[in-house]
């Protein structure tokens, strides 16, 4: 009944360069008159076929020509097959749908929080076990993955910019435990999972993947030879109905094709920035692996190939927060993150966010506006506040 989705062979993106991939990638056939983009197929229903098995998609719950060039996309840069959903929550979803009742969870103490709150309403449901640990403590992850059905790994960590050491973690972690890695952050241009032995990449392609702040989309990846996970993911999503829209697959690898040159430039800002925060007296502490004395800056530096656009940074208190956020003309205050447009936000200002989490948190998405333009208006925000 559940056939899997159709998915050339990617042995031709292995050879090339992840910018190279970013642009080549869910392209048609090179045939005269092709149009270069894949065309945005609205369609509910397609053509049958008395041999159901002879169809390639048969509705549009099942699959769409223009989702399947964005998976191509996806699985390219990651080195895997992906299937895409309506949103990262609906990837997150369905990877949970896998685990059985009474399962053993292990997952971040510090992560996306839907993705928390979803695992906890099914621990409730489902009588499951949740342990939760520090990403960035290899040996306690790998205590607490001891018997466990799923080990969920966020890096870099939401709101608190953690590093996972992933190579120690993938040869490490029992057999056993599905290992899920959620590539939002970083994207598959600072870390491929699947090779560091995850067996699911996730991606919330609402972000940086899409990169416009227009667009809700999810992602699953899972190695080339791993049928079977991926079939049981395209189960989830066929019966779940948490399909994608065509127009937003359309709208994302759009965006996947300018990935490399806006992730280049925002980290390069990014870098410049944290930098100079630092030595603001007004900043308590900044939180980002790019500089030499923060706590993920060695693991980084040996497991990525950059260190990301997000910075957080710990302001007094949250009034503190809140004016700088309110003196900031170029930032926008803004959740979310990933976008060509510069954001940020007090993260505590959300009722679920962990107590852990500093009230002056401000978590910031840098874009590829002008550095000094950033700059200055964060500087001057800054300088208010004394
Ligand atoms: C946003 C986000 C998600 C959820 O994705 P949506 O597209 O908003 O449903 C999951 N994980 C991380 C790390 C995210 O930032």
């Amino acid at each position: 009944m559940t056939k899997p989705p159709h998915h050339p062979d990617s042995s031709f993106h292995a050879r090339l360069h992840p910018e190279t991939v970013a642009v080549t990638a869910g392209r048609p056939e090179r045939v005269v008159d092709a149009p270069l983009n894949p065309p945005v197929i609205f369609a509910s229903t397609y053509i049958g076929a008395h041999d159901v098995s002879a169809a390639e998609i048969g509705y549009g719950r099942y699959g769409n020509p223009t989702w399947q060039a964005l998976e191509l996309a996806i699985g390219a840069l990651e080195g895997g097959r992906a299937l895409t959903f309506a949103s990262g929550m609906a990837a997150a979803h369905a990877v949970l749908e896998l685990m059985p009742p009474k399962a053993v969870v292990v997952i971040p103490r510090n992560c996306y929080l839907g993705v928390a709150d979803a695992i906890d309403r099914r621990a409730a449901k489902y009588a499951w076990q949740v342990r939760r640990i520090n990403v960035a403590d290899t040996r306690q992850v790998l205590s607490a993955a001891e018997g466990a059905d799923l080990v969920w790994i966020e890096s870099p960590t939401n709101p608190t910019i953690e590093v996972a050491d992933l190579p120690a973690l993938g040869e490490n972690l029992p057999d056993t435990s599905l290992f899920v890695v959620d590539n939002t952050f970083a994207t598959p241009l600072l870390q491929r999972p699947l090779e560091c032995g995850a067996d699911i990449v996730l991606h919330s392609a609402t972000k940086l993947l899409s990169g416009h702040s227009d667009v809700l989309l999810g992602a699953v990846v899972t190695t080339a030879d791993d049928a079977q996970t991926l079939e049981a993911l395209d189960a989830v999503r066929r019966s779940f109905g948490a399909a994608p829209g065509p127009m937003e697959a359309y709208l994302a690898l759009r965006g996947i094709r300018t990935l490399p040159l806006r992730l280049r430039q925002a980290q390069a800002s990014a870098q410049i920035l944290a930098e100079r925060l630092v030595s603001h007296k007004q900043v308590q502490r900044v939180r980002f692996p790019g500089l030499s004395d923060d706590p993920g800056h060695d693991v980084a530096q040996r497991t990525m190939w950059g260190f990301g656009s997000l910075i957080s940074i710990d302001l007094a208190d949250a009034k503190s927060a809140e004016r700088f956020i309110d003196g900031c003309s170029l930032w926008g205050f803004a959740t979310s993150l990933g976008g060509v447009e510069s954001t940020m936000e007090r993260r505590r200002r959300w009722g679920g966010e962990l107590l852990s989490v500093p009230e002056g948190l401000v978590r910031m998405s840098v874009g590829i506006e002008h550095v000094e333009d950033l700059w200055a208006d964060l500087e001057q925000a800054l300088d208010q506040l004394s």
